[in-house]
């Protein structure tokens, strides 16, 4: 199936391939890619979910603001009618500096950071951009918030019951379909989510991390359904850092003490919305420390991709935008799970060229 540029009107950007590889099986459909306008350097995936015709756009090996700003604004020169961008993938969980702080909200790996308001700020808030005055660091700039319709579609969301089932049937249909990828995708074990006390130093080489790890974890009990994530909702700070040091944090928490609590750290999410609006949807893959652990990124971008599904699912597309075959909204999300099933055939060369850029930090 092929569509015209001008039928897409939701685009999806990943920073990482892995985030796209656990997005694109969400996917109810592929059509074949429409041709780029001139001079647009992206490569894309083009498909659909619930009617809406969606593209797939992915960051060229780098990361960051600026990486994501000319991604985007390539992006819109060939799709002129696109009325929502999603961030799906990855980011860092803010943990706090105390024991009491970081018990205080139960957020653990696998977990997803949706931003949206709070405390006064729209859901995005850039940690780098600002003036360093004798003061401190006084932040400055004006990010976007998210489309209306969007946050009142994630407010329907947040008061349905339901919607934390159908989350992990998404994630069940990639991990349990034939695609031997899905299931790089699973899971790991939960004794492998280990939140630190905070400031437990790390050295570069030789660190006895999971030593360290056993001795100094803070408590947690273990969740009643782990394999249900957790969908927080709030701020998330954006920045081109990836945090990795106990110092960083640090400063950074401190840079942002005016905005309450931020949830999680993300390195794209200012670069689209100083142009547009945008949403910003992070699984939890490590907590920002530098004992940090890459082992949960695979199962992180995959909860982020089923709640971006999940959102896809509950905002109806416009009238237009809808392809005929798929009006019937409860109809094709009962589909879902055999659809996606049978179609994520990805080629070996394409998915060679996608994990290569899997471990970017
Ligand atoms: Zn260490």
């Amino acid at each position: 199936m092929q569509k015209s540029r001008d039928e897409y009107a939701v685009a999806v950007i990943f920073a990482m391939g892995l985030e796209l590889g656990a997005f694109r099986p969400m996917l109810e459909r592929e059509h074949r890619t429409p041709k780029r306008q001139r001079g647009d350097p992206n490569s894309y995936v083009a498909g659909e979910i619930n009617g809406h015709n969606i593209i797939l756009a992915f960051l060229p090996g780098t990361q960051g603001t600026v990486a994501a700003a000319r991604v985007s604004s390539n992006l819109s020169r060939t799709f002129k009618h696109i009325r929502l961008q999603l961030l799906v993938g990855v980011g860092g969980r803010v943990a706090g500096e105390d024991e009491a702080t970081l018990q205080r909200r139960d957020m653990r790996l696998g977990d997803v950071v949706v931003a949206m308001p709070a405390n006064g700020h729209h859901g995005l808030v850039q940690y780098d951009l600002g003036r360093d005055l004798d003061g401190g660091f006084q932040l400055k700039g004006f990010l976007a918030p998210s489309p209306e319709f969007v946050r009142s579609a994630i407010i329907g969301l947040q008061t349905d019951r339901e919607m934390l089932t159908r989350i992990s049937e998404h994630i069940r249909a990639v991990l349990d379909g034939d695609d031997e990828d899905g299931r790089e995708y699973g899971r790991p074990p939960a004794s492998t989510d280990v939140l630190l006390l905070p400031n437990v130093p790390h050295v570069s080489h030789g660190c006895d991390c999971r030593n360290l790890m056993s001795r100094y974890a803070v408590r947690r009990a273990p969740r009643a359904k782990p394999d249900i994530p957790k969908i927080h909702y709030g701020l998330i700070a954006s920045g081109n850092s990836v945090i990795m040091s106990n110092g960083s944090r640090r400063r950074i928490l401190n840079q942002l003490n005016n905005y309450g609590d931020v949830l999680c750290f993300e390195m794209e999410g200012a670069g689209l919305a100083t142009e547009s609006s945008c949403l910003v949807i992070r699984g939890i893959s490590d907590y920002a420390d530098p004992h940090k652990q890459k082992g949960w990124q695979c199962y992180a971008a995959l909860a982020a991709a089923a709640f971006a599904k999940e959102l896809l699912l509950t905002i109806q597309p416009d009238e237009g935008e809808a392809n005929s075959s798929d009006t019937d909204n409860s109809e094709s999300r009962d589909e879902c799970a055999t659809l996606t099933r049978g179609v994520y055939r990805p080629r070996q060369k394409v998915r060679e060229r996608l994990f290569a850029t899997k471990y970017r930090v």
